[in-house]
């Protein structure tokens, strides 16, 4: 990811070429410009950059979402949040409870976690600077020992979230550029390019910027964050794991009311263009309350009525493999009646934007689906509220493809499908059974200096089974529905090189995180262009 350039030079080299291929004079046509601008120089005037090379580097972590942060180390959600001056989160990884404090921190410092994991997935959805699985750092009470060096909270330090550096003090840094001559070179991007670009969006914010960086659509919200809020988190609990059905229909009202909302902000931003809602796929220990901390209340007789019944639900519902455990349409197989009412509530919201004279477009998406079955029952439901709720039309119903079973019965999925859209996050930690939390901290980077692997494959697509299982999925979709529409949301739709292999494997888009888009757009005229010279 890094290049040694500075984002002056990057400047430089984009004014350039814009100039050379504008104006009677131009010397050079817009696909020499695009072609001599690379997707690096690019990301380098996007984000905020350290000047000069590293120093006082304490350890290094993943990259996980790029920019340059300086900070105070604070250790809390809550201490972030009423910090007053810029502070750097850190944490051994992150949550849904922790997303207020993730909001108001400049930065985002875990010790375990990879690139798929919740702290990077968040950081690059709002392109906010985040280091992850940064493993040398063990989190005390107070302070850090960063490779046995104490760091007291409110110490300052300074993370490169491309680099995956964590470096003492404040470090002098380079504020991005907006230049305008990006803006011409994109907008030929977008003449040329054949793929079409989406955002991974959850938020009317999120959409926002997504409509500003040139999004077509969205790819996928990722409906479970919006559940992220110190005030939804309860919802979202109290719906997986109430014994009463009394209890879990309220709360399948509660969640029908604020996603109501939620749908309407992010159909207004995206009026007129596609907006793909994935339905729930919560990994339950991001959402379940920690059992740890539950049992230590507990040996100190701090739970009341609500916190035993609490503890009693988190026991029961615990996993060992929560990442291949209940999630997904798996859910919502266990809860009858939970997806139907996101359906409702999308559908309240399409009715709200077209009274207020939008242009509402919806498509609905079933996560985690591994057999034809599984997928048509779901797609029912769906059908069933789209049958009775006034504002429905016909919506396409599509599905994830994350796991290598669905790739391989794509044919089958294809009967109830209207896309597809796979999931590589998910697809590249089953084929290759590395844990997307886990294995990035101490297997990956062994295994990338021993050469045991060429590429963190959560980086940059697997060119060798991923990508054949992609190909393979899309092959056998086809074959049932020739113009079935493909697309990827998986962490790659932002990766130039991953972006490569999978268009060649047939994708008809790819979204990708909101502040990635300009570089999924030139990426995509670089393929196109690439193709049109070597006809
Ligand atoms: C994926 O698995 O690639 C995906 C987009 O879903 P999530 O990251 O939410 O699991
Ligand atoms: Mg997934």
């Amino acid at each position: 990811m890094n290049s040694p350039e500075s984002s002056i030079d990057a400047a430089n080299a984009i004014r350039e070429s814009v100039a050379l291929a504008t104006g009677p004079n131009a010397t050079i046509s817009q696909d020499d410009a695009l072609m001599r601008v690379s997707t690096d120089q690019l990301e380098r005037l996007l984000h905020d950059s350290f000047e000069g090379p590293a120093k006082d580097v304490l350890t290094t972590g993943l990259g996980a979402s790029p920019g340059a942060a300086v900070g105070r180390i604070v250790l809390t959600a809550d201490e972030a949040m009423m910090a007053t001056d810029d502070v750097i989160l850190v944490r051994q990884e992150t949550s849904p409870a922790d997303v207020h404090g993730m909001q108001v921190a400049v930065g985002i410092l875990t010790t375990r976690g990879g690139l798929a994991s919740h702290a990077a997935v968040v950081a690059r959805g709002w392109g906010k600077p985040a280091v992850c699985g940064a493993d040398g750092i063990e989190i005390g009470e107070d302070h850090i020992l960063v490779n046995g060096e104490r760091l007291e909270v409110g110490d300052v330090i300074s993370i490169d979230g491309q680099s995956g550096h964590v470096m003492r003090g404040a470090i002098g840094s380079n504020q991005a550029e907006n230049i305008p001559e990006i803006d011409t070179l994109l907008s030929w991007a977008d003449e040329v390019r054949e793929l079409a670009i989406r955002a991974n969006a959850d938020t009317g914010e999120d959409a926002r910027v997504s409509r500003v960086n040139g999004a077509e659509g969205i790819g996928l919200c990722r409906t479970e964050h919006m559940f992220l809020t110190e005030e939804r988190l309860p919802i979202i609990r109290t719906m997986i794991l109430s014994s009463s059905p009394d209890i879990e229909a309220k709360a399948l009202q509660d969640l029908r009311e604020a996603q109501r909302h939620d749908f309407v902000d992010l159909l207004e931003e995206m009026d007129g263009l596609p907006v793909t809602v994935r339905l729930l796929d919560p990994p339950l220990h991001e959402f379940l309350p920690e059992l740890e901390e539950l049992v230590e209340a507990a040996a100190r007789n701090e739970l009341d009525a609500d916190g035993v019944a609490m503890l009693q639900a988190a026991r029961k519902w615990r996993e060992r493999n929560p990442m291949i455990g209940t999630r997904g349409v798996r859910l919502a197989w266990l809860k009858p009646g939970l997806y139907e009412m996101q359906v409702e509530a999308l559908f309240d919201a399409v009715q709200d934007r077209i009274s207020a004279g939008g242009q509402p477009i919806v498509e609905i998406m079933i996560p985690l689906t591994v057999s034809a079955k599984e997928l048509a029952g779901a797609r029912e439901w769906i059908e069933s509220v789209v049958q009775s709720h006034p504002a429905a039309t016909s919506v396409k119903i599509g599905t994830m493809v994350e796991t290598p079973r669905a790739a391989l019965v794509a044919d089958e999925l294809a009967h109830h499908a209207d896309f597809f859209s796979f999931g590589t996050n998910d697809l590249t930690q089953l084929t290759f059974g590395f844990s997307r939390d886990d294995i990035e901290n101490r297997i990956m980077n062994l295994y990338l200096e021993q050469e045991l692997l060429e590429a963190n494959p959560f980086q940059h697509v697997d060119p060798n089974a991923v990508i054949e299982l992609v190909r393979t999925g899309i092959e056998r979709g086809r074959s049932t529905k020739p113009d079935l529409p493909v697309g990827i949301c998986g962490e790659h739709g932002g990766d130039p090189a991953s972006i490569e292999l999978l268009a060649a494997a047939g994708v008809d888009y790819v979204s990708c995180s909101p502040p990635r888009l300009p570089i999924a757009r030139l990426a995509a005229a670089h393929i196109a262009i690439k193709a049109r010279r070597s006809h």
